[in-house]
């Protein structure tokens, strides 16, 4: 599955409570970062980069690990965390790009 298929079915399948979601597949990263999530709040928009240099199955894993950070937007207490209520986000993500 390509980046953009991803991206269009986490868009359909799993909405984010945000008007302006923008994924940027950038080599302008850290080279240690895979990826980043940031909400900006005033201008009510999430931006989700992906480290280009990485290969193509693990940009999708980055991508639905950053997505599940997004999906926590309305609980920010949780948004930066990895705990059990991201888990459930990942699962949720995994399973709209790996359909049992
Ligand atoms: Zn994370």
């Amino acid at each position: 599955m390509k980046i953009k298929e991803a991206i269009m079915l986490l868009r359909h399948q799993e909405p984010l409570a945000c008007e302006t979601i923008r994924v940027r597949v950038s080599s302008r990263i850290d080279e240690d970062t895979y990826g980043t999530c940031f909400h900006d709040a005033e201008k009510g928009t999430i931006t989700i980069r992906i480290n280009k240099s990485l290969s193509l199955v693990a940009q999708l894993d980055v991508l639905m690990h950053e997505w599940a950070h997004a999906m926590l937007l309305g609980i920010p207490e949780e948004f930066d965390k990895h705990g059990p209520l991201w888990g459930v986000c990942y699962a949720r993500c995994y399973n709209v790009i790996y359909p049992s």
